[in-house]
C-alpha cells in the first residue's frame, strides 16, 4: 500500500529498527522500518524527520501492522540541518500540528504544513512562517479573532486594541483600563495575518518587531484556550 505524508516521528526499536509516524493527509500512520538505523542506510535517509515521502507498505493480515518496503523522498530538509531556527520552526510548525489536528481539519492543516515546508525550503522568512501558520491554525480551531469591527460596538473606526478575552479588535471608544493599546502597525498585521490566505503570508517577510510580538500573543492566547504548551515555542522564544 502507498502512502504519501510527513514524517513526524522516527523511535528506536530493537537493535536497529526504528517505528516511524507518517502524517498523511487522512490523519496518522505508523510503520516500523527494518533495518534504519544500522544496516540500511537508502531506508536511513528516507526516514529522517520532517522528509516528505512516499512509501510503500505491506500490512501484517493479523496485527494490521504496517512495515515498510521501500519509498522515495519527495523533500528532503538535509541542506538546514545547520541552520537553528529552520529546524527550531519545523518542529515548532509539527508540533503545533500534533496537537490540533481532528477529523474536521486534518486537510487543511495538512496542506498548511505542506505550503509552510516548501517555505522554508525557498528560505522564505521563518518569522513570518511561524506567524503565518499559527494564524491558520486559530482560525481552524475555531478560535479565529474578529478582526474586522470593536467586539464591543461594531464600529470599523478607531480601533487601538486587540483583546484576546473578548476576542477580538477594540475601538478607543471601548477601551478598558484593563485592555492594552495596541500600535497601528500591530492592528493592521493582526489583520492581515487572520485574513490573507496563507500561500500569500509565507511570500512575505512582515516587520520583525511586530511579527514576534503577535506571536507570542497568539501563542499564548491559543495556549491557553486549548490548554496545550509546546516544547519548541520555549526554544524559538529562546533564540528570537
Ligand atoms: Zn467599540
Amino acid at each position: 500500500m502507498e502512502f504519501e505524508g510527513i514524517v513526524t516521528s522516527v523511535t528506536a526499536y530493537r537493535e536497529s529498527d526504528g517505528i516511524v509516524n507518517l502524517l498523511t493527509k487522512n490523519g496518522f500512520v505508523t510503520f516500523t522500518a527494518h533495518g534504519i538505523l544500522k544496516i540500511n542506510a537508502k531506508l536511513t535517509s528516507l526516514c529522517q524527520l520532517y522528509n516528505v515521502v512516499k512509501v510503500d507498505l505491506s500490512q501484517n493480515k493479523k496485527s494490521a501492522h504496517y512495515t515498510l518496503q521501500s519509498g522515495e523522498t519527495l523533500k528532503s530538509y538535509k541542506n538546514l540541518y545547520e541552520n537553528i531556527e529552520a529546524m527550531l520552526t519545523l518542529g515548532f510548525i509539527i508540533e503545533l500540528a500534533k496537537k490540533t489536528i481532528d477529523e474536521e481539519n486534518i486537510s487543511s492543516i495538512y496542506e498548511a504544513i505542506l505550503v509552510c515546508l516548501d517555505a522554508i525550503l525557498m528560505q522564505k522568512d521563518l518569522r513570518t512562517i511561524r506567524l503565518a501558520f499559527l494564524s491558520h491554525i486559530i482560525n481552524n480551531v475555531g478560535l479565529t479573532l474578529n478582526v474586522n469591527e470593536c467586539v464591543r460596538c461594531g464600529s470599523k473606526k478607531g480601533i487601538i486594541s486587540l483583546s484576546y478575552v473578548d476576542g477580538g479588535f477594540v475601538c478607543h471608544k471601548c477601551l478598558l483600563s484593563t485592555d492594552i493599546q495596541h500600535k497601528p502597525l500591530y492592528i493592521k498585521m493582526a489583520r492581515y495575518v487572520m485574513i490573507a490566505p496563507l500561500k500569500e503570508v509565507v511570500e512575505k517577510a512582515l516587520p520583525e518587531f511586530e511579527c514576534n510580538a503577535l506571536f507570542r500573543d497568539f501563542y499564548h492566547f491559543l495556549s491557553e484556550q486549548l490548554d496545550i504548551k509546546l516544547k519548541n515555542f520555549e526554544l524559538l522564544v529562546k533564540i528570537l
